[in-house]
């Protein structure tokens, strides 16, 4: 008998729906976090956008609620990092980076995804000490000061506004001539009269004092005029997009590793099945998902359906 009927790794909203649908489902459920529960919704500042959240509710708070909900429906918790797993003749063993295994009838990988770096000189140096990828972390230190922020999507969007809350010297810098964020992000963003959005614009270099452990100048190229230019600069917020956290999809003791997308995300079929039976993927890992809060969570309510269906036959 393995330990688990179901393992969950990843304590996001797809892990965490997974969880409690398991465990309502009367599914022995274990969910396996590296850090701390909640990965990327911890970066929204108010979760506007998830349905029947019409107060204030941030991601924080909702993902405390998520957490305690799929505890109180009778999900364990272990806070460990998973090194690998093998799939053995009636189960998964699932081994940690400090040694220990546990078995599983079934896996759901809900592991999400990071930011993206831009790779520029200056973002490695300077990361921690004026370059971020989080405002509602970061933002606070940078009070009337002068921000960068790096992107065009939802995200960076979502971050700009958030910051114009603490200055009113922010500026979004946007390689293309359109954002891509949602119409309502992006109408906001334009009339918002403390961020200056400048299109056809890319950073090239952040530049410094790391003895003071500050961001100085930033260097920005106009695409369209091919000009180079240096501007005072006191933080920069990097907000290009994820790449996914699917190297858990390597398994041991298949003849096929579960099958990834060019980009790295985890291919399912609409029932959140990959390509091995018995291991499920939902949220941001997942190939083609549209990646919101409330697309994790459906995600992860019809991946631990179907995994119960799974275990059951
Ligand atoms: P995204 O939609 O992939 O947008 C990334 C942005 O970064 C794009 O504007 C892209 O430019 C730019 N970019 C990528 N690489 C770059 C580089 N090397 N240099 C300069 N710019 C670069 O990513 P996201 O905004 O992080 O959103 C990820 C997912 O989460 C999306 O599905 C989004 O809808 C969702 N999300 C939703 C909300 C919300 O609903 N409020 C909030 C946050 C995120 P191009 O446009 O030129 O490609």
């Amino acid at each position: 008998m393995p330990d688990y009927d179901l393992v969950v790794i990843g304590a996001g909203p797809a892990g965490l729906t997974a969880a409690q649908y398991g465990a309502r489902a009367a599914l022995k459920v274990l969910v396996i976090e590296q850090l701390s529960v909640g990965g990327q919704v911890l970066l929204i500042d108010v979760l506007e956008n998830y349905p029947g959240n019409t107060g204030q509710k941030s991601g924080f708070d909702f993902i405390m609620d998520l957490h305690n909900q799929a505890e109180n429906f009778g999900a364990s918790f272990l806070f460990n990092k998973v090194s690998s797993i093998e799939k053995k003749a009636d189960c998964f063993r699932i081994v940690m980076v400090d040694g220990s295994t546990l078995t599983a009838a079934a896996l759901i990988i809900a592991t999400g995804a990071k930011p993206r770096l831009l790779g520029i000189p200056g973002e490695k140096e300077f990361t921690g000490k004026g370059v971020s990828y989080c405002a509602t972390c970061d933002g606070n230190f940078f009070k009337e000061k002068k921000i960068f922020v790096i992107g065009g999507g939802d995200a960076a969007c979502d971050e700009a506004r958030y910051l114009s809350r603490l200055s009113s010297k922010v500026v979004l810098v946007h390689r293309k001539e359109n954002l891509r964020a949602q119409k309502v992000l992006t109408k906001r963003t334009l009339e918002n009269p403390n961020i200056q959005v400048r299109f056809n614009t890319v950073i090239k270099e952040i530049k410094g004092a790391l003895a003071a452990q500050k961001v100085g100048m930033v260097v920005l190229e106009n695409l369209a005029g091919s000009q180079v230019y240096e501007e005072q600069a006191d933080a920069v917020f990097i907000s290009v997009g994820t790449v996914p956290l699917s190297e858990l999809a390597a398994i041991d003791g298949v003849e096929k590793c579960v099958e990834l997308d060019n980009d790295g995300y985890i291919i399912t079929n609409s029932k959140m099945e990959t390509n091995i039976p018995g291991v499920f993927a939902a949220g941001d890992v997942r190939a083609g998902a549209f990646r919101q809060v409330v697309t994790a969570a459906g995600d992860g309510a019809i991946a631990a359906f179907n995994a119960a269906k799974y275990i059951g036959e």
